[in-house]
């Protein structure tokens, strides 16, 4: 009987260490959150971890909040960096990809209520239509923020950066100079344009060209300063590589544990 029990408690030790890397030691550095709907996912969608329910972005802020990181932007990021500043080792970044009309209205209403704020990655071209790139045998398109919007979300403190102008896989358009530097230069000039605000951030769609010099000098000259890509893991301090700096996932599926998990040791399951 006793027997039993003891594998029985040690199978559930076995599954709990797999699920949440308790033993693994914290990471340390900056962990930059990287978030894309906020809502319930439409019926059928395959990319239903891409979803994360209002309710549980809200605990997740709370969390941050009650534990008292340190959320800064990642243009306020790359001024203390520029600076030399010494960050709170609790520094965490939210940012968001592609630019979906329900970062204003789910995630604003949360941001305002626990005063934190993000960055979001705009697909320009997109900007008042709908999500067009996406493709349609996986989900619907669905409806992305418009100018007034994101002005009112700037005023807020919400701070803008570039995914391309029409979500480019980089890589595809690397041998085609001209749709390369349209891509990354255009996205730039009507964003700062449009809000007289410094776009110094971009993320890459899909991570493509993360690892690609080319890529990466198109985004420098264009007077990028700082560049996101989606490998999981934290940003140690001093940064490599400011253009390819690694970000959390945060899942839909995913519960409170497993967020406090990804923000300690950047990473939440083996
Ligand atoms: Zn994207």
């Amino acid at each position: 009987m006793y027997y039993l029990l003891g594998v029985v408690v040690i199978l559930v030790l076995i599954a709990l260490s797999c699920r949440w890397n308790w033993w693994r030691k914290s990471e340390q550095g900056i962990a930059i959150l990287m978030y894309h709907k906020i809502g319930f996912a439409p019926r059928g969608v395959s990319l239903k971890k891409l979803w994360v329910e209002p309710k549980k972005f809200d605990k997740q802020m709370a969390y941050l909040t009650q534990h008292k990181y340190n959320v800064i932007t990642l243009k306020e990021l790359f001024d203390n960096l520029l600076d030399k500043k010494r960050l709170p080792s609790k520094t965490v970044v939210i940012t968001f990809d592609d630019g979906y009309k329900n970062n204003y209205t789910e995630a604003l209403p949360i941001f305002k209520k626990y005063n934190l704020k993000a960055t979001i990655f705009l697909n320009v071209a997109y900007i008042g239509g709908k999500s067009e790139w996406e493709d349609s045998s996986v989900e619907s398109s669905q409806p992305m923020l418009n100018w007034n919007e994101i002005l009112e979300m700037l005023e807020y403190g919400i701070d803008f950066g570039s995914h391309t102008l029409t979500h480019a896989n980089l890589e595809y358009c690397k041998d085609q100079p001209k749709r390369l530097n349209h891509e990354i230069n255009q996205s730039k000039k009507i964003l700062e344009d449009k809000l007289h605000w410094p776009v110094v951030s971009f993320a890459y769609p899909y991570g493509a060209g993360t690892n690609d010099k080319k890529i990466k000098g198109v985004l420098k000259e264009a007077g990028y300063r700082i560049a996101c890509g989606i490998k999981q893991g934290k940003v140690s301090i001093p940064v490599k590589d400011m253009f390819n700096l690694n970000r959390l996932l945060i899942r839909g599926d995913e519960n409170i544990v497993d967020f406090a998990f990804n923000i300690k040791k950047g990473r939440t399951r083996l």
